[in-house]
């Protein structure tokens, strides 16, 4: 195996022995109460043709590609090597390797466990604010000079193109770190009210033990936020990323510790993620479980934690962000022309693989012959290929396992069912499938319940005076409830709609395509079998990594144990 150094700016990523453990005790807390800076969404970069930004991607792009780092196992800031490892390869070039990463072994579990509660003792008596700073300062290198590393790292490891890889690994990471710091001292503001005579008080501890973080393959974000949201609050964290996601997931630490993250709060440990897990969820010091990926995981997950109840010390937090199987309903009165952008956009942008992507589709009879006519239209024109080539609208899936389910729905439909885009895949240099639409006369067709996780759309045509029955259709279909889209011209359809699909969706658009929810201004999460619904990137998420502990301190306390009702008449 040839490593070459990577060109990515200096950090503070240490080998063993090169870090202190702990930093100098500080002898004196801040005077003043803090507000954090005012949190803004961050502004995307569009990589135009012509701007510097496309020239600095495409040159990071090119280096990135001519090299094959070597990716540790990174416990209480020391790199691990075990020399057992696996390969990190682009999805759309599948022979070539861009990362080995090493595995860990069940004693590296147990190092991560012992390196995040000693990191706890003192990450946890930090003031938050110097938490929240690291955070930020984090967020701060994001955005500028980790900004093309990371977003080369998510395009060419999980093959998104530039414009899906720079709304999630920068612009939604980024944003995740800004308003997360906001959110906690909203949290931490958050104090009872006190009666004359004494003070009431909320300390919003860190939970006792670590919190095992468990990241998907298809956002960095996501694992970018599930390590420090419950790291802000004063956790310490054990995380398992995706094998498939591992070349972002390391740049993503590396920027945390160039933000002065001290080592242990956030362990990585990649490998075996069913032995990984079991030794995890074994251990008593289990305080938390944050995970999204899929519905059957997380429920493995939970099962785990319910046997080993009586191992904890107290009862772990549980929360995951699942599957899903995303809907758009179309009113007679729709906008035929944005009803096909929003299935061309939420159905194949990065390939389906989103959580949130539109995957099954209700039009009525009235608007079905322009609908279908202008999505095909848009799907004819759609380039799939290498996400190097800045023409293409997608990219591969994932691996050979999703080209494999997926390529078995497709067959299905050919014969089940009625393809009128697309259906066709090839494997032969990077898992490629097209965009595919299909049309079922059966509401309950697979493809209609089964969460698919590829660029599969299918459509329903109902009769437009059955709108009723097809809104009871969409939310009895599908075990899920993570997003949906109605799109109507009248009111009434939008409140029909709203109202019937109330329990539908966790995120619920009118006139819009289901994806790309933007920290702060959508909080995202489902539920039913799509989740927790603790709404990632908010107040509610962070509220599940704290142990409130109310305070009451009485200024002059009684001196008589008698109650006035005692005395004499
Ligand atoms: P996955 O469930 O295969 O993997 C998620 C994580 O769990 C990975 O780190 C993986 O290594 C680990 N894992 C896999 N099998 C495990 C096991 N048996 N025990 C313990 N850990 C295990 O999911 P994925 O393919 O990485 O991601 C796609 C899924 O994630 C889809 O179902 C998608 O809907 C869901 N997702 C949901 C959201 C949301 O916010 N609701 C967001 C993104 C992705």
């Amino acid at each position: 195996m040839s490593t070459t150094a990577s060109p990515v700016p200096a950090t503070s990523a240490t080998t063993e022995g090169t870090r202190p453990a702990t930093g100098p005790i500080l002898d004196a807390a801040f005077a003043g109460v803090r507000r954090v800076p005012e949190p803004v969404n961050d502004a995307s970069r569009s990589y135009a043709p012509g701007t510097p930004e496309r020239a600095e991607l495409k040159a990071r792009l090119k280096s990135m590609a001519a090299e094959r780092i070597d990716i540790p196992i990174i416990i209480g800031g020391r790199e691990i090597r075990t020399g057992r490892t696996a390969q990190a390869v682009m999805p759309h070039d599948h022979s070539h390797v861009l990362a080995d990463y090493h595995l860990a072994d069940p004693e590296h579990v147990q190092e991560a466990i012992a390196a995040a509660a000693a990191a706890r003792r003192e990450w946890a008596s930090w003031p938050w604010e110097d938490r929240a700073a690291v955070i930020l300062r984090a967020a701060e290198l994001l955005a500028t000079s980790w900004r093309s590393t990371i977003v080369a790292a998510t395009m060419l490891g999980q093959s998104k193109t530039a414009n899906q890889a720079e709304i999630d690994s920068a612009s939604e990471m980024i944003d995740f770190w800004r308003f997360n710091a906001h959110f906690a001292q909203e949290l931490y503001s958050e104090q009872p009210v006190s009666s004359p005579g004494m003070w009431n008080q909320m300390e919003y501890r860190a939970l006792e033990g670590f919190v095992y973080a468990v990241s998907p393959f298809n956002f960095t974000a996501i694992g970018g936020n599930l390590t420090t949201a419950p790291a802000l609050m004063g956790n310490t964290i054990v995380w398992k990323p995706a094998a498939s996601a591992m070349l972002s997931s390391y740049y993503t630490l590396r920027v945390l510790e160039e933000a002065g993250l001290p080592p242990g709060v956030i362990n990585m440990v990649p490998g075996d993620p069913v032995e990984i897990s079991r030794l995890l969820l074994d251990s008593p010091e289990l305080a938390g479980v944050h995970f999204t990926g899929s519905t059957a995981v997380f429920n493995s997950m939970w099962k785990k934690v319910a046997e080993n109840l009586e191992k904890y010390r107290g009862y772990p937090r549980i929360v995951g962000e699942t599957g899903g199987k995303d809907f758009i309903i179309a009113h007679p009165s729709a906008d035929a022309e944005a009803v096909a952008v929003a299935i061309a956009r939420g159905g194949f942008e990065y390939q389906g693989q989103k959580c949130s992507a539109a995957s099954r589709v209700y039009i009525p009879e009235s608007l079905w012959a322009e609908v279908r006519d202008r999505t095909v239209a848009m799907m004819k024109d759609i380039n799939v290929g290498d996400v190097r080539d800045f023409r293409n609208f997608m990219g591969a899936v994932i691996d050979e396992k999703a080209f494999k389910k997926i390529s078995g729905y497709l067959d299905d439909a050919n014969e089940r069912a009625r393809v009128l885009q697309g259906g066709t895949a090839s494997g032969k240099e990077g898992f490629f499938i097209q965009p595919t639409l299909i049309q079922t006369e059966d509401p309950g067709y697979r493809t209609m319940r089964e969460e698919i996780f590829g660029p599969v759309v299918t459509a329903y045509v109902y009769p437009d005076g059955k709108w009723h029955e097809t809104l009871e259709t969409v939310d009895r279909t599908s075990p899920y409830a993570l997003t949906g889209a109605v799109f109507s011209r009248d009111r009434r359809g939008v409140r029909e709609a709203v109202s019937a699909l109330r329990n539908a969706a966790g995120n619920f658009y009118v006139n819009d395509k289901p994806t790309g929810a933007v920290v702060g201004q959508q909080p995202f999460g489902g539920s039913r079998a799509s989740g927790t619904n603790d709404k990632a990137g908010s107040k509610l998420n962070l509220v599940r990594w704290v142990n409130a502990r109310t305070l009451k301190e009485t200024f002059a306390p009684s001196r008589d144990y008698r109650h006035p009702y005692m005395g004499e008449e």
